[in-house]
């Protein structure tokens, strides 16, 4: 009995054991179909989060290769192998007048409306040498005519699927402005050396010949020669000062300025002038502090200009008033000169700031160098911050005047 009882319990054991382990098996079998099953949900999930990433990517490179594209100031249009645009910058839509989207995906020759610059990119489709192709040409973009270095290069063989065409478009006109104010600039200053260059050679010849008939004479020659050399120097000292602010390599001397005294030292170092021709100088100082960080030869140079344009441009009996004042408000200091003299059309209000600039009806009235202004301008607003101007009404006079910051620590100072 026992030991039916005990085969049974075995057999029930094994039974039990045998089922355990079959379901054990089912079960990790089952396990590991579920795991392969994740696997594979998860590697699918992740090829295509993969794949997502890398459109992302993509799409993110080519903006940021438009954005590179879109912030050149020249025009850039890529045309691909069936002259289509592939994509054309900013600039280049701003000249064919359409969005870089809108562009793009179109034929170029709808979009690119200049026939010569249309041509010269098909003729480029055709083949380029491999270091490219540059021209210039004159090309029309709304309604205006503009000289562009044309620059085509290849990208890609010819053969290959990427096959494109690049043209670069720089606008000329700047250029060529600066090259036209530069032989402006040399034809009007070697007019003006000459002028009293020719003035002490003649001079001088007439001394060497005993053209002076006595010693009067020859004084007379001597004090042409002086006043002469004088001018050339002048010149030749404002040419040299407005090239070397100009190029940022004015060294300047800041310090405590008083103001009210150069203002005196000015009027005084003028009387002479003034006296001559029978005018009044005023002085109206406020009374309070005039006193700027600045450079003091430089500030009583625009003072002394301002002065000396005013006497040369006023006639006899005129009045001449310089006044100073200081805005504690807007920390800064004020200075005009008026006069009671000629005055300046408004059209020329801002032209006598240039270099060389002279009114044509007062160059008989004073001799001058067009330049006293425009190296006021420069020490003025280059290099102490401030601002110059004037007012003016023809045949009434003029008031130039200037403002400075007061409390200017630093300026532009070079070796
Ligand atoms: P310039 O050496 O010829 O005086 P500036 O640069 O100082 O050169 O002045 C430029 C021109 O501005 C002068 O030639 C003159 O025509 C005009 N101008 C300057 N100051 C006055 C003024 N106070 N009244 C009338 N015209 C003036």
């Amino acid at each position: 009995m026992y030991i039916l009882i005990a085969a049974s319990a075995t057999i029930v054991a094994v039974a039990s054991i045998a089922a355990a382990r079959y379901w054990y098996l089912q079960l990790r079998s089952a396990k590991a179909e579920m795991e392969k099953a994740i696997h594979d949900v998860d590697s699918a999930r992740n090829e295509s989060e993969t794949a997502r990433i890398h459109g992302c990517i993509d799409r993110t490179r080519r903006r940021q290769a438009e954005a590179v594209f879109d912030v050149l100031r020249d025009a850039v249009i890529v045309v691909d192998a069936h002259g289509e645009i592939l994509h054309a910058n900013a600039a280049a839509g701003g000249l064919l007048s359409v969005s870089p989207e809108e562009a793009a995906g179109k034929v170029m020759t709808d979009i690119v409306n200049d026939h010569q610059l249309a041509s010269t990119i098909s003729a480029a489709r055709n083949g380029l040498p491999s270091e490219g192709r540059l021209c210039e040409q004159e090309l029309s973009f709304n309604g205006e005519d503009v000289s562009y270095e044309v620059h085509l290069q290849s990208v890609g063989g010819h053969e290959e699927p990427m096959h494109a065409v690049v043209t670069v478009l720089r606008d000329l006109s700047r250029e060529r402005e600066v090259a036209r104010l530069k032989s402006d600039f040399v034809s009007k200053a070697s007019h003006e050396l000459r002028t009293p260059l020719s003035s002490i050679s003649a001079y001088i010849e007439m001394l060497v010949d005993g053209d002076a008939a006595d010693e009067e004479a020859r004084q007379e020659f001597y004090n042409v020669i002086s006043t002469e050399t004088d001018r050339l120097r002048r010149l030749i000292d404002n040419l040299l000062n407005i090239s070397r602010i100009e190029a940022g390599l004015m060294h300047i001397d800041r310090e405590q300025v008083n103001v009210g005294e150069l203002v005196e030292r000015a009027v005084k170092s003028m009387a002479h002038q003034a006296n001559e021709k029978e005018q009044e100088v005023h002085t109206q100082l406020a009374k309070v502090d005039l006193t700027v960080n600045g450079d003091s030869d430089m500030l009583y140079q625009v003072i002394v200009n301002l002065l000396s344009n005013a006497i040369k441009y006023t006639p006899q009996g005129g009045r001449i008033t310089v006044a100073a004042d200081a805005d504690h408000l807007t920390r800064s200091l004020h200075l005009s000169v008026a006069d009671t003299g000629l005055g300046i059309g408004p059209d020329e209000t801002d032209k006598v700031f240039d270099k060389f600039y002279r009114v044509e009806n007062y160059r008989r009235i004073a001799n001058g160098t067009g330049l006293g202004l425009n190296l006021c301008r420069h020490i003025v607003e280059t290099l102490h911050n401030g601002q110059i101007g004037l007012d003016s009404t023809l045949g009434m006079g003029s008031r130039f005047w200037f403002t400075i910051p007061m409390a200017e620590k630093t300026g532009r100072v070079a070796a």
